[in-house]
């Protein structure tokens, strides 16, 4: 059995998004976004969004990646828990730590030295965040916790000033439980109802379905663009065309897709965007909301506090426009911080380049993995992102977990968050492995190797 350790030097992989293959090595010339260490932090460079036609580096890439080095039950880690959280490249990790050495504060721009270090920081974060969604205005960028807030930011400030009684949000069968429940929550507060657009058997999103369910009653229609338990991708672009052409608002979670193609949020037309920062190797505790201009002017405040006022008295609040309307307190100013330098650090390395490279990965692992008798792969639409659901006869997703963790390999095994749409599929729980750029067809044959013998009964129990 080859590793990962040993193999990787001697045989890099390397992938050229245009050219649809494994081909030559270049030199990589990726900027570092790195701040110095020991002084004051450099401004970051401009977020870089042509790619060209340099090659993913991928052992270059690891190399950025500390915690790939790390041994997990005496073998080298293989992290293939990507969907639920990526790894962090040492530009993010320094870029954080030299934060808190050198610019922490709360953001009050005025009140001294540090102030202004942190303000800067935090609003030059957002200003990266909109430079990498293509969002108009630098305004339209909310920090959140993560999609799950801002989802739940929408659903309660948006949904409760436009639902009412039988008007109608539409979901998809494919969503997240993020993007569920708190839509169950606001149609039970307002008597809204939740109608929901089905997938056929291999999960493709049934639009035709979904042009149906949307009507004259329909506010908002709220939709994944890529599937965290499937690997499912939606036509999202059309999904916000039929939202609109009846009127109603289209919010796109982009929690799976963000880290895997290009968002031009001008482009998709979307009213609401929302993903989160530690799934495209950013920092835990920090998200966006990016809304449209009009969008976000109708949308009231959703917490009160510090920040978002302009002036108080004890009979009321006036608030400040948008993005500080909707932020509230003490934001994650750090980790908002890092975000900008994990966008910075995706950017440069180029979007089309990592998506063209983890295809490359799935198109790898899908028949080989398929091939192994008793396997069963959950999800099999006509675009996916890198996420391979499976299960394995007469073994429970949970064992195979244990069997792959036993071997240094992280999967999830569980519903994933994702009841509805694994029910829909006929199965309670499934195995899924789901690769990143910084993953590599070595590390697929190691987990095969394992999924062979568990199914041959070579393994475990
Ligand atoms: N939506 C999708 C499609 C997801 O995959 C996830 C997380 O897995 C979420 C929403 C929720 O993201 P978070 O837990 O970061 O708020």
């Amino acid at each position: 059995m080859t590793t990962p350790e040993t193999s990787f030097p001697a045989t890099p992989e390397f992938y050229f998004a245009d050219a649809g293959g494994p081909m030559f090595y270049f030199l990589d010339d990726r900027l570092d976004a790195s701040p110095a260490i020991g002084g004051p932090p450099t401004p970051e460079p401009p977020v870089v969004t042509t790619t060209g036609d340099r090659a993913l580096d991928v052992a270059s890439v690891r190399s950025d990646f500390p915690i790939l080095g790390e041994r997990v039950n005496g073998r080298p880690l293989i992290w293939f828990d990507n969907a639920a959280t990526t790894q962090k490249p040492r530009a993010v990790i320094d870029r954080i730590s030299s934060f808190y050495e050198h610019e922490n504060s709360n953001i009050h721009r005025a009140a001294h030295e540090l102030a202004a270090r942190a303000t800067d920081a935090y609003e030059d974060a957002r200003e990266t965040t909109r430079r990498f969604l293509n969002a108009p205005r630098v305004e339209d960028i909310v920090f959140v916790r993560g999609t799950t807030e801002a989802i739940n930011l929408v659903a309660q400030s948006w949904g409760r000033k436009h639902l009412g009684e039988g008007d109608e949000i539409v979901i998809t069968h494919l969503e997240h439980h993020a993007n569920i429940v708190p839509w169950q929550q606001i149609s039970r507060q307002t008597g809204a109802v939740l109608k929901v657009a089905p997938v056929d058997d291999r999960g493709n999103l049934l639009l035709d379905e979904l042009e149906r369910l949307v009507g004259p009653r329909t506010k908002l229609v709220a939709a994944t663009q890529v599937s965290n338990a499937l690997g499912t991708v939606t036509d999202a672009k059309r999904i916000v065309e039929i939202g609109h052409r009846h009127g109603a608002r289209v919010l796109i979670d982009g929690a799976q897709s963000i880290p895997h193609m290009p968002i031009d949020v001008v482009d998709l037309g979307a009213d609401f965007f929302v993903f989160s920062g530690h799934k495209i190797v950013g920092p835990t505790g920090i998200g966006v909301l990016y809304g449209a201009q009009d969008a976000l002017a109708d949308t009231p405040p959703w917490q009160g506090g510090g920040n978002m006022i302009a002036d108080v008295t004890l009979e009321r609040a006036l608030y400040q426009d948008p993005p500080n309307k909707f932020e509230a307190g003490t934001g994650n100013i750090a980790d908002a911080v890092g975000l900008g330098t994990a966008l910075r650090y995706v950017a440069d390395l180029g979007i089309e380049r990592i998506a063209a490279y983890e295809h490359h990965l799935l198109d790898y692992a899908t028949p080989r993995l398929s091939a192994i008798p008793g396997v069963r792969i959950i999800g099999t639409a006509d675009e996916k992102a890198s996420v391979l659901s499976f299960v394995l006869d007469g073994h429970e997703p949970l064992e195979v977990g244990k069997a792959l963790n036993a071997e240094g390999i992280a999967v999830r095994a569980g519903h994933h968050c994702a009841q509805p749409i694994l029910r829909r599929m006929g199965v309670e729980q499934t195995v899924r492995p789901s690769f990143a750029f910084y993953n590599t067809t070595d590390e697929i044959d190691v987990f095969l190797d394992v999924v062979d013998r568990l199914a041959r009964g070579g393994v475990g129990g």
